[in-house]
């Protein structure tokens, strides 16, 4: 899918280890630009209806630029940059736990950045996703069957979490329900993030931004 030349540099060596990894995972340059996505990546990717993950429509992209809503984005700009900015000679991890729930799923996802160093900096970054916990959504969150039409404010508009997915009730800012028809028939919001997600997910994140 993408060329890394020559043989010595350390990314290639991360990029054959990744093609043969298990779990979906992608090489970013010292940009944050894809510049290689496995086929686990690809194989989750396709299974989730996600076309717009595949490597054809990635590589060459910035990671960031398909992370939706604005505060995720910051908070993911700064995990990278954590990562980025690492000296060898050892590499540390920055991992990131945050929520990839379905209709009837809810699932935790570890995001692991692995700086992949060449002559003590980063040349790159090893990004990894794992599966955390997978439980059944009754289990975690309140469960509203209705269409998210009803959720519309006076402008007409919806405000999702990008991280768990649910919808901020109009007439209570502090109300966010599930709806598993958002995630059944997908439509236009606004994404945000809610307290609850940013305190689970990303407060350990406040230090660095
Ligand atoms: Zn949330």
């Amino acid at each position: 899918v993408t060329r890394v030349a020559p043989s010595t540099n350390p990314l290639t060596t991360v990029l054959r280890q990744l093609s043969a990894a298990t779990e979906p995972a992608c090489l970013l340059d010292a940009n944050g630009i894809f510049l290689f996505v496995n086929e686990a990546w690809e194989r989750h990717a396709l299974a989730h209806g996600a076309p717009g993950c595949l490597a054809s429509a990635l590589v060459g992209t910035r990671w960031l630029d398909h992370v939706q809503g604005d505060e995720v984005r910051a908070l993911h700009a700064a995990l990278l940059e954590r990562a980025l900015r690492q000296r060898g000679p050892r590499a540390t991890a920055v991992v990131q736990v945050s929520e990839s729930n379905g209709p009837a799923r809810a699932a935790l996802l570890s995001t692991r950045l692995e700086p992949v160093l060449h002559g003590g900096e980063a040349a790159g970054v090893k990004l990894v996703h794992t599966l955390v916990r997978e439980r059944p959504i009754e289990e975690v969150y309140d469960v509203v069957r209705a269409p998210p039409d009803g959720y519309r404010d006076a402008a007409g508009a919806l405000t999702a979490c990008s991280c768990c997915r649910r919808l901020r009730h109009p007439a209570d800012a502090e109300r966010w329900d599930f709806l598993p028809a958002l995630l059944e028939r997908p439509v236009a919001a606004e994404q945000a993030l809610c307290p609850l997600c940013r305190e689970l997910h990303y407060g350990a994140l406040d230090a660095v931004l």
